[in-house]
Parts: structure tokens; C-alpha cells; sequence
């Protein structure tokens, strides 16, 4: 395969010039200038697989005070911690579109995290994208759509640091599948590389990226996958060039787990931190930096300055934070062990050597009231996607009225007539509790009803109110039959007759996946294809046609990873309505019931397109699920296509399009008024000059001595230490650096503060549109903004349109709100590949279409 396509960009942009930074700068600079090699040393390097007690930890620097980094996963909750809470999933964030909300859950995730003794939160996770609906993690994210995850990120990026704790943005960068992700867990040499044009780079996978960097995120995690056959986490173009230099990152990046495949390189190509600090297999006790960047910098191959740079970033983001404020900080280790769940272990259960037993886990909880927030997410991110005048039903199932007319309706058909209480039955695993949440390891199982997906984007789960409890409780006994059918198995079928007596069906199924390092079935982290598992197609079509004799309305009810295929049963007319609760956290029960009760007005919508076939996505959409190569190569040729731009440009038909979602209430949108803030021009202003200057060190490589193994220290085996036991060897030599090294490319254009040209975020146009609740329910409405690039002569291919805007609007029946959609100069643009710079379109009009889904665009303007 063809190494190194991914073009050289040396040497690393220093981190330090942007306002935003500079006093933390100045602070990191007067504690960096006083550590040691080995302090600088332990600061950037793990100290090993389960050398602490996070999943993560590097080592401080003790004489100046800089504290070991306790790093924890991920994106929904504290993993392998107890008493905190398991929130809803990337997934269903995303299908809220409502910005406080990701800020709130953000915001409460991180104080669990703080009160747990976390400093940095691995998470949240914009990367996969979902270029394939069955890739493994996308649910881990917030759709597949750029800009969606963009906001979602930096909303939960935003809540997380307002509580001090430093967030991390995941994974750097189209890490797309699990498949080859890495070497180990497939027997390959090499990971799969994501080939992706410098375009489609831009404008769809490091996209979000920038909205996290813009809103000050402290780290960001490179992946496992080569991108443009060079590893993510060496790969100089992308670390040093697009994240650094362009979009003018200032904290540090840390290696995914085990993603780091060489020492040298990867410093030079922009890498900050490695973890877990063991760089060729988990808990060797071998390290890529550790001793051997000790060593890299006493003989020159990796300059000082390029290790002071590490440092001080890292240093800077632990006081942007704050985290050197003891009273907002307090705790130094972990209350907790990811390791064990008995009240006493050892610190360092990765290390044979003999250890003292101590008090690793305090049982701290640290929930508050956070389900609150877990069931407004989880209720607002279920999307109703088919209502026949069904839903909501009550409490006592149906009103007096609407139950005779149905019993009427029945018995003219059937010559039968149902008598006494409403008779619901409740069908599917997906309902109940099964084995309990937390049966397999890391979630890593499919089996009762669906919380989350699995892998290191997972936690346990304090509870999980399964659907099946929730309706138990709720539903009004004396009204209400309820019959439970909760193994996918039963046998009951068309003709049998044990299902005659049923009045209301509600049929759960789900889909699971996760991280590659789990198979659950024909699931080895990415799905096999879109259908539901655990024979949940045939459950439902099974209770369509035998629930009341094939006359009993029914109610299915998904739990997903992502998109699945409802063709099987959807156009069945006894079929009157979906809920698609993407994956709910602890609180699926109750956040189900409130909205089949009509307690909570359902307002979710599709962060993805359903489609009637896995084809229907296109060639990009499939997984690669065979290795094509020695190293498999995966090329993104479809481009910019992706989901719904797919569907759009080669005019397919969807089953669900994006952005969908259906009310117990109509809305109608009017009176679109377009107000251009600024004047058009092709490209942004310059490139601001550096707000401020980076620290400057001495450039004297220090004395051997400093890494060498202090006499007094118990060494444990297997961890990883700055130090080497001889210094004799290594002599200042000339070493050869990458090609390019001395060249260093133009500063971009795009670039020169965090988040890049400042310009590109400045208001060109501004866009009103009224949304009125036309229907007799209070409720919330997503107005949706798309844009259209103006036609042009040129060659440059635009998608039929993109989200560029959304909004959500509680209304009560007949009120009128205005939203206002700011559209910077990064939303209108395009990524001009010539002149390596953003650029808008200047002749011919934008195109602004509003309306309540991709494809129900009631209303536009232009500018
Ligand atoms: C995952 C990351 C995670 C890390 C630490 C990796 O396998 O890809 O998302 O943060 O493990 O658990
Ligand atoms: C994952 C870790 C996980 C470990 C368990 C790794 O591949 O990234 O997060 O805990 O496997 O074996």
C-alpha cells in the first residue's frame, strides 16, 4: 500500500498564542521552566495499563507540584464507577437538538466526574461521524452530520469545563468502523486507513472538531486509525498542521489506548501525551516516550523544545480549568477503582510486585439529582416517527369515547364485541429487565432491554427502569389489563388465537453494537447489517397479525445504536405507531411512559437517515468487514456524501429522512425575513498575528543525571518510569528527521486563534423565521435550517443542502415565537482546496430553507 500519502507538516505549532490561553500560559511557563527532565517526562506519558486507578493516569511532577491526571472514560457517564449515573448516549443527545440540554447533561457529567476525583473526561466523542450507519461507536456521538455534532460537542464540551473538569474531543480523526481500527484485536500489522480528500476532511470529520476547539476544549484524543495511510496519532498534516496550526488548538493531545505506534515520530508529528503509557501491548511495562523519551531528547531526536511545548500545553490546560485551585479541586486520586469493585485493592493492580492492600473504592455518591436531567434527555431524544390518531393513550388507556368507537369499530368487523377493561399486552425482551443491565461485561451483551451500547463508551448502570416496570406501575389497574410477553421466542402466531382478546400491542426490539474489543453474536463491534437483532422483525410482525386477531392497534418501540430497517412491518395498517428511543440511559422507563401518556409532548428528531436498504447509503455506507490488504485501506470516494447528502443528491427516496420527528401537535413556520450582517466576500480576513507569544525555555539539553534512576524509589514492575538505569550510551548525535521537517508550510490561512481565523465565526447574514403551534398540545418544534450554495460556473460540487441551523421552541397551542439562526462565515463556506483557505461563494444567491425535517422545507429565502 502506498505509505505516507498524508503530506508532511513540521514542525509543531507551539501552543500559547491565543488570549483566550495566555494566563495559563504564563502560569504553565514559570512551572514548567522549573521541572526536571524526568518531571517533563512523567507529565507526558501514562504510567501504564491499570497503574492507577482511572483508566488512565500519567505521573506528576511532584517537585513543582503538578499532579498526576486522572483520566476517566467516557461520553455518557463515569465508567466503571458506582453511584453515578448512566446517562442517555451521544445518539439520543443528538436526536434532542436542544443546546441546553447537551450543556446541562455535560454540565452534570462532569461534576460526577470532579466529585469521583477525575480530572479529564474522555469524552465527549464527534468521531465516527457515521459514514456507515452499522459502524460500531456511532452512537457514541451525535449523528451523522457535521454540524449537529459540531454544536452537540461544544454544548457538552461547554457544560463539562464550566465545572473545571477538562474535556476531551474523540477520536481524531475517521476512526468510521471497528473493523482494523487497530492491529491487535483483528491479527493484522497495521490498522485500516481512512483515505479522505482534503475537502471532505474539512467540511464533514474534523468539522466538529473545530466547534470543540473553538469552545476551548482542553484535549483531544487522536485514534487509532491511519488516516491517508499514516497513523492518526503520528500523522504531522492533521496534529501539527490542521489541529494545531489551523485550528489553533492550545491544549494537548493525547494518544488513544495503545494508538501510538512509534516514539520519535509521533512527537514530532504533534502528539502530547500517550496512553495508557505502555506503547506495544497492554500492561508490558514498554513504552514508546517514558525512558525512551528521556533518551530521544538527551541525545536530540526529539528536540527540547518539542517536549517543553507537550508539557506546557498539558500544564496550561490543568490551570485553564482551574484545577490548581484546591477549594474547586480538592481531590488528588480517584474515590473509586476502575479494577475492582471491593472496598479495598491495590493502587497499581496492572504491576505483579507486592503491594499494600488500601481503601480504593469510598462508594462516594455523587448523583444529586441528576436523573432528572437522564429522563428529560432520554424523553426529549425519542422520536416519533408514526402516529395513525394513536398516541398519546392515557393512563387508563383509552378515553371512554375512544374506546367504545374502537369496540364498535372491532365488532362490526368481527362480529365480536370486547367487554370490561382495556386489554394491553406488552411484547419483547427489549421491555424488560432480563439478566439486569449490567450482565455482561462492558455492556457487551444484547439482552434485555437496551440502555446503551458497549465498550469503553458504556458504565454500570446504578439501575435501569426497564419499560416494562414503568408501565406496570403506571397504568391504572383498575382500567387496565396487562398482559406481559417478554421472550422473543414465544410462540404465538397468526391463527393461534392467545392473542384475540388484545385491544393495544406494544412491541419493543432493539439493535446494539460497541467497541471492537467486544463480539456479542455476528456483532464484532460494527452491526452486520441494519436489522433488528434477537428475531425482532419477526416478533413484530408476529404480534401485528395476531394482536386482537390482526384488529388490536400497535405500538413499536425501537432501542438503537443507530439506524435500523423497519420495512418489514412498517406499511402494516395495524401498525399505528413508532417510537424510536435511540438508546435511553437509567430512566428508559419513565421517560418512555411520559410520552405514551402525553406527559411530555414527544419532540425528538432524526439524527440520522433511515433508509429502506443498506444499499440505499450508498458504497460509503457499507463497513468494510474483510480486510482488503495487508493494510486495508478504506477510500472515503464518496466524498461529502454521506447520509442524507447521499439520499439527496442521488434522489432517494428515505424511509425516515433526517432531521424527522413527529408532535402530538402541528407547527407551521412563516415570515422568513433574511438580514445579511456583512458583505460577501470570497475569503476570510487575514490571519490575525498571535495574540500572544509562547513561552520560550532554555534550549540547553539538560544533564544525563536528571534520568537517571533515583536509588531510593521501590520500583513496581511493569510501570512505566521516566528513568533509565544508565545514561552512559547516549551521545548528541545527528539524526535524521522526516522528510519535510525543515520546510515548514505557510501558516494557514484559516488559522491564527483557537478555533482558527476568527473571521470564519463572525455573523454574515442572520436568518427569522416564526414558528407557530397550530395544534391544540403545547409542544416543542425543531426548525431546521438548510442551506443551498449558490450555483456557479465553477467546478466545485455542492450537496443539494446542508444543516446549518436548528433551534428548539416550547409553544403552547397557538403561540408564535421567532428564531433567529446566526450563519457564520464558516457555515456559508467551502473548503477551496487551491487556496487551502475557506471560502464563500460570491456570485449567485444562498439559498436558506426552513422547516421541520431535511425534507419538509416549508419556506426560504436567499442572500
Ligand atoms: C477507546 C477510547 C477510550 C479508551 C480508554 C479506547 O479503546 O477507543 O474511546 O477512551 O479506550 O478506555
Ligand atoms: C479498550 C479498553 C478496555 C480494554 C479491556 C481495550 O481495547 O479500549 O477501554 O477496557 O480493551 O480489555
Amino acid at each position: 500500500p502506498p505509505y505516507g500519502q498524508s503530506p508532511p507538516w513540521y514542525p509543531t505549532p507551539k501552543g500559547g498564542i491565543a488570549a483566550s490561553w495566555a494566563d495559563s500560559y504564563a502560569k504553565a511557563s514559570k512551572m514548567v521552566s522549573k521541572m526536571t527532565l524526568a518531571d517533563k517526562v512523567n507529565v507526558t506519558t501514562g504510567t501504564g495499563w491499570e497503574m492507577g486507578l482511572a483508566v488512565g493516569t500519567n505521573a506528576p511532577a511532584i517537585h513543582v507540584g503538578f499532579p498526576q491526571l486522572q483520566l476517566q472514560d467516557g461520553p455518557l457517564g463515569i465508567r466503571f464507577a458506582d453511584n453515578i449515573t448512566a446517562f442517555p448516549a451521544g445518539i439520543t443527545v443528538g436526536a434532542t437538538w436542544n443546546r441546553q440540554l447537551m450543556y446541562a447533561r455535560g454540565k452534570a457529567h462532569a461534576i460526577e466526574a470532579r466529585q469521583k476525583g477525575i480530572n479529564v473526561l474522555l469524552g465527549p466523542c464527534v468521531g465516527p461521524l457515521g459514514r456507515m450507519p452499522a459502524g460500531g461507536r456511532n452512537w457514541e456521538g451525535f449523528g451523522a452530520d457535521p454540524y449537529l455534532q459540531g454544536i452537540a460537542g461544544a454544548e457538552t464540551v461547554k457544560g463539562i469545563q464550566s465545572e473545571g473538569v477538562m474535556a476531551t474531543i474523540k477520536h481524531f480523526v475517521a476512526n468510521e468502523q471497528e473493523h482494523f481500527r487497530q492491529p491487535w484485536e483483528w491479527g493484522l500489522p497495521h490498522a485500516i486507513s481512512s483515505n479522505i480528500d482534503d475537502r471532505t476532511l474539512h467540511e464533514l470529520y474534523a468539522w466538529p472538531f473545530g466547534d470543540a476547539v473553538k469552545a476551548g476544549v482542553a484535549s483531544v484524543m487522536c485514534s487509532y486509525n491511519q488516516v491517508n495511510n499514516s497513523y492518526a496519532c503520528g500523522n504531522s498534516k492533521l496534529l501539527n498542521g490542521i489541529l494545531k496550526d489551523e485550528l489553533g488548538f492550545q491544549g494537548f493531545v493525547m494518544s488513544d489506548w495503545l494508538a501510538q505506534h512509534s516514539g520519535v515520530a509521533t512527537a514530532l508529528a504533534g502528539l502530547d501525551m500517550t496512553m495508557p503509557g505502555d506503547g506495544l501491548g497492554w500492561a508490558d511495562g514498554k513504552s514508546l516516550w517514558g525512558p525512551e523519551l528521556s533518551r530521544a531528547v538527551l541525545n536530540g531526536s526529539v528536540p527540547l523544545e518539542r517536549l517543553n511545548d507537550m508539557v506546557t500545553r498539558i500544564v496550561a490546560a490543568w490551570y485553564q480549568l482551574g484545577q490548581d485551585d484546591e477549594k474547586k479541586f480538592p481531590r488528588k486520586q480517584p474515590n473509586f477503582s476502575s479494577w475492582t469493585d471491593e472496598e479495598k485493592g491495590v493502587m497499581s493492580p496492572g504491576s505483579p510486585t507486592e503491594q499494600e492492600q488500601v481503601v480504593v473504592n469510598e462508594f462516594v455518591n455523587v448523583q444529586a439529582n441528576h436523573s432528572v436531567i437522564a429522563r428529560e434527555v432520554a424523553a426529549e431524544g425519542t422520536v416519533l416517527l408514526k402516529n395513525e390518531d394513536l398516541l398519546p393513550i392515557s393512563r387508563q388507556g383509552l378515553s371512554d369515547e375512544r374506546l367504545r368507537a374502537r369496540r364498535d369499530a372491532v365488532e362490526r368487523a368481527t362480529g365480536k364485541r370486547s367487554e370490561g377493561k382495556f386489554k394491553v399486552g406488552i411484547f419483547g425482551e427489549d421491555a424488560g429487565p432480563g439478566d439486569g443491565p449490567n450482565a455482561c461485561k462492558d455492556r457487551g451483551c444484547n439482552q434485555g432491554t437496551l440502555g446503551s451500547g458497549w465498550g469503553s463508551g458504556a458504565v454500570e448502570f446504578p439501575y435501569l427502569v426497564s419499560p416494562v416496570e414503568a408501565l406496570r406501575k403506571q397504568f391504572d389497574k383498575s382500567k387496565v389489563e396487562l398482559s406481559e410477553f417478554l421472550d422473543n421466542k414465544a410462540s404465538f402466531g397468526k391463527g393461534d388465537g392467545s392473542l384475540n382478546d388484545l385491544e393495544l400491542c406494544i412491541v419493543f426490539a432493539n439493535a446494539d453494537a460497541g467497541e471492537g474489543f467486544t463480539k456479542w453474536a455476528d456483532v464484532s463491534g460494527d452491526r452486520p447489517d441494519l436489522r433488528l437483532q434477537n428475531n425482532g422483525d419477526d416478533l413484530i410482525v408476529k404480534v401485528a397479525s395476531s394482536c386482537g386477531g390482526g384488529t388490536g392497534d400497535v405500538v413499536v418501540v425501537i432501542h438503537a445504536v443507530g439506524p435500523v430497517l423497519v420495512e418489514d412491518w412498517i406499511d402494516t395498517p395495524n401498525v399505528k405507531a413508532l417510537l424510536f428511543a435511540n438508546l435511553p440511559g437509567q430512566e428508559s422507563g419513565n421517560a418512555l411512559a411520559e410520552i405514551l401518556f402525553g406527559d411530555t409532548n414527544p419532540s425528538g428528531h432524526l439524527p440520522f437517515t433511515i433508509g429502506r436498504t443498506l444499499e440505499d447509503y450508498g458504497a460509503g455506507g457499507k463497513v468494510l468487514y474483510l480486510p482488503n490488504g495487508v493494510v486495508p485501506q478504506q477510500d472515503f470516494k464518496e466524498g461529502l456524501y454521506i447520509d442524507y447528502r447521499h439520499f439527496d443528491k442521488y434522489n432517494i427516496e428515505p424511509r425516515f429522512e433526517f432531521g424527522f420527528g413527529l408532535s402530538y401537535t402541528t407547527f407551521k413556520l412563516d415570515n422568513i425575513v433574511v438580514i445579511p450582517q456583512r458583505r460577501k466576500t470570497q475569503y476570510p480576513l487575514r490571519r490575525p498575528n498571535p495574540a500572544a507569544e509562547p513561552p520560550s525555555y532554555s534550549t540547553d539539553i539538560p544533564s544525563k543525571e536528571e534520568a537517571i534512576f533515583p536509588p531510593e524509589i521501590r520500583r513496581l514492575e511493569k510501570y512505566v518510569y521516566p528513568y533509565l538505569d544508565s545514561t552512559d550510551d547516549i551521545e548528541v548525535g545527528q539524526y535524521p528527521y522526516p522528510d519535510g521537517y525543515d520546510q515548514q508550510p505557510p501558516l494557514s490561512e484559516a488559522g491564527g486563534d483557537e478555533g482558527g481565523n476568527p473571521d470564519l465565526w463572525s455573523n454574515y447574514v442572520v436568518v427569522n423565521v416564526d414558528v407557530i403551534n397550530d395544534g391544540s398540545v403545547a409542544g416543542a418544534a425543531v426548525p431546521q435550517l438548510y442551506l443551498q450554495y449558490p450555483e456557479t460556473e465553477s467546478e466545485t460540487d455542492f450537496p443539494v443542502r446542508v444543516l446549518r441551523g436548528f433551534d428548539k421552541v416550547y409553544l403552547k397551542p397557538g403561540e408564535k415565537k421567532t428564531v433567529k439562526f446566526n450563519l457564520t462565515r464558516r457555515d456559508l463556506s467551502y473548503w477551496d482546496v487551491v487556496a487551502q483557505n475557506w471560502a464563500m461563494v460570491t456570485e449567485g444567491p444562498y439559498e436558506f430553507s426552513v422547516g421541520l425535517s431535511s425534507r419538509d422545507l416549508s419556506i426560504s429565502g436567499t442572500w
